[in-house]
């Protein structure tokens, strides 16, 4: 395909008008985001499948390896998400678009499913310098990739539905911890409003996706809490996770989403971080940071990335080894002002 508006030859980086050139040239599509996908994962893939059939596509396939998380399952097209688990034998998209993540090592297996000689689309917010793509508008002035896709839609002239708007503000509202986090821009506000202009119920959603937990939640939730622990003057806050506690409570992975925050919550609190037992080899640790802390940056060294005030990484050694490592550089890092 014709490189119709490259912004960036080189990473191949370009407008979201080359984007949509792009999409209107193909036919068939696969959709997918990062693994234990939130809610800009979900409502960026559930949005970006509306445009496609606002343009007349039909043959749209979403996939991810985990499920939709139960607080997102309501939304329009959530039903059809496929696991990664099967792969339909007459799969063969001629685009693959990869939505909140830059690089395909965080989809998963569901990167088995792209057809090497496929173009790959990235739409993604993430500081990532290097997307995997061929035609990538990664931008990470944007709260949430939701953000992208709503001027994807009005820079391609498509109107935006109320089935479409439900995702995208699911997408925005999660990724700004409703509209509170420093991500938070004009351009969030102004988008928000258009979307309630498309006739959603916001403060459904709002209940639906920030106020209602699982019975299982809030049992991990007194677990975490009773266990926070604070450093370096209480600038640092810290708490755990085991894969005994998981079990125990019958907790599901999307029951972990934002239990790290009530770290960060804590008043003087610059690093909150939660770390996580997978397995006994394997620790996934969430970082929330307030600048100058560079969360993104300080878990890059550990082969993880996100955002500088968000960051994640999952890291192959022991609950107890991964904790004090990073505990320690983090209070070095917090005692040298950076
Ligand atoms: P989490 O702590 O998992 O909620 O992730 C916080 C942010 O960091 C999100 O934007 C994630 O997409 C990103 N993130 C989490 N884990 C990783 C990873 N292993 N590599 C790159 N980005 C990640
Ligand atoms: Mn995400
Ligand atoms: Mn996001």
């Amino acid at each position: 395909m014709p490189e119709t508006h490259p912004v960036d030859a080189i990473s191949q980086r370009m407008d979201l008008a080359g984007i949509a050139d792009g999409l209107r040239a193909a036919s068939s599509f696969l959709i997918t985001a990062h693994i234990n996908p939130d809610g800009d994962a979900v409502g960026s893939m559930l949005a970006m499948a509306h445009f496609l059939r606002a343009l007349g596509k039909t043959d749209i396939v979403c996939v991810n390896d985990d499920p939709v998380p139960s607080i997102y399952a309501w939304l329009p097209g959530a039903q059809d998400v496929l696991s990664s688990d099967v792969k339909p034998a007459d799969l063969a998209p001629d685009a693959v678009i990869l939505l909140d993540a830059g690089k395909k090592a965080r989809v998963g297996r569901a990167a088995e499913w792209f057809p090497p000689t496929a173009p790959l689309f990235v739409l993604d917010h993430h500081l990532e310098e290097h997307p995997d793509g061929v035609r990538c508008f990664v931008d990470p002035s944007y709260s949430a990739t939701g953000e992208i896709l709503v001027d994807l839609f009005l820079t391609a002239n498509v109107p935006i539905d109320k089935a479409a708007a439900e995702c995208l503000y699911v997408a925005i509202a999660t990724d700004t911890g409703g509209f509170r986090f420093s991500n938070t821009k004009p351009r969030t506000h102004r988008y928000a409003a258009l979307l309630l202009e498309a006739g959603i119920d916001a403060a459904q959603i709002s209940s639906r996706v920030f106020e209602v937990m699982s019975p299982e939640k809030f049992e991990l939730l007194r677990r975490v809490l009773d266990r926070m622990q604070r450093e370096a003057d209480g600038r640092l806050a810290y708490t755990y996770i085991t894969a005994r506690d998981m079990t125990e409570v019958c907790a599901k992975v999307e029951d972990l989403d934002g239990i790290v925050n009530f770290a960060r919550n804590i008043m003087g609190v610059e690093v909150g971080i939660l770390f996580r037992e997978t397995d006994p080899q394997t620790t996934k640790v969430s970082i929330r940071a307030s600048a100058p802390f560079n969360a993104a940056a300080f878990l890059a060294a550990y082969g993880g990335g996100g955002h500088k005030a968000a960051a994640g990484a999952t890291v192959h050694a022991p609950l107890n080894t991964v904790r004090a490592d990073i505990i320690e550089r983090t209070i070095k890092l917090l005692g040298e002002g950076k």
